[in-house]
């Protein structure tokens, strides 16, 4: 049998105080698993990352983390395990990326591992590096707290496709030791490599769901139907 989800959705609806952005999704995040969600601008994706991390209370249905049903607000969610990489890139661009490090509490040497490529930069100003660099500090910042899942919003936004593909892998590699990942991307062909399960948001309802091979088996219906342009 597989494992119990890591993270989960369950009838949950969440939104800004008037009306639910997303109503009723099952969603479910299991240890060594990259869950991706898609959809248009507006759909709900950032609103479910949030509620799922703990930044927005549910106006219905449960968050299930760690195997029970949890109300814990974010930073307490963040202590026992669970890493939300906001959309905004949250370096500090007047400090060195070793200082941003140090900020994050993370050990240089653990970014490194996941992104050598950093190696040279560490003493320079973040604001100096691409967005692609400053992307890569961010994401290892979040892994090396070693968490226990991840929650990423638009970790490619912006970004040249060779990056892209850089930080999917690294985050494919996170996953392939353990990482329970929930990714919401626009690059839906990158994002489809490294997924094991999509799903599509549509005016926030879950419009599709299903494993990556049936995503990728009906991408063009999956990308005409519920994207903008895939
Ligand atoms: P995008 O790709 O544009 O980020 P998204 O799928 O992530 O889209 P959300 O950011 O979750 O969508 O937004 C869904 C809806 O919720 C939108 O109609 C948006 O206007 C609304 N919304 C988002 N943030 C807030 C907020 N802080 N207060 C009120 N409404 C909000």
């Amino acid at each position: 049998a597989a494992a119990p989800p890591v993270l989960a959705a369950h009838g949950l609806s969440a939104g800004y105080g008037g009306a639910p952005v997303v109503r009723r999704l099952d969603i479910q995040v299991r240890a060594g698993e990259v869950v991706v969600l898609l959809g248009p601008n507006g759909a709900g994706k950032t609103t479910t990352l949030l509620a799922l991390a703990g930044a927005l209370a549910p106006q219905a249905g449960e968050v299930h983390w760690a195997g029970s049903a949890t109300a814990a607000p974010l930073h307490r969610r963040a202590r026992s395990g669970l890493s939300l990489v906001p959309e905004d890139r949250s370096v500090i661009m007047s400090l060195t990326v070793r200082e941003n490090l140090r900020v994050g509490r993370c050990d240089p040497a653990l970014a490194l591992a996941t992104f050598p490529e950093l190696a040279e930069h560490l003493d320079r100003r973040a604001g100096l590096l691409s967005g692609g660099q400053q992307q890569m500090v961010t994401l290892a910042r979040a892994l090396a707290r070693r968490p226990t899942a991840l929650l990423a919003d638009e970790l490619s936004l912006g970004l040249a496709p060779q990056i892209v593909t850089r930080l999917l892998t690294a985050v494919r590699a996170a996953a392939d030791e353990g990482l329970a990942v929930l990714l919401v991307e626009q690059h839906v062909r990158s994002a489809l490599t490294i997924a094991d399960h999509v799903h599509v948001l549509r005016h926030g309802r879950l419009a599709w769901s299903g494993t990556a091979a049936e995503a990728e088996a009906n991408r063009d219906a999956v990308a005409s139907a519920y994207l903008p342009l895939a």
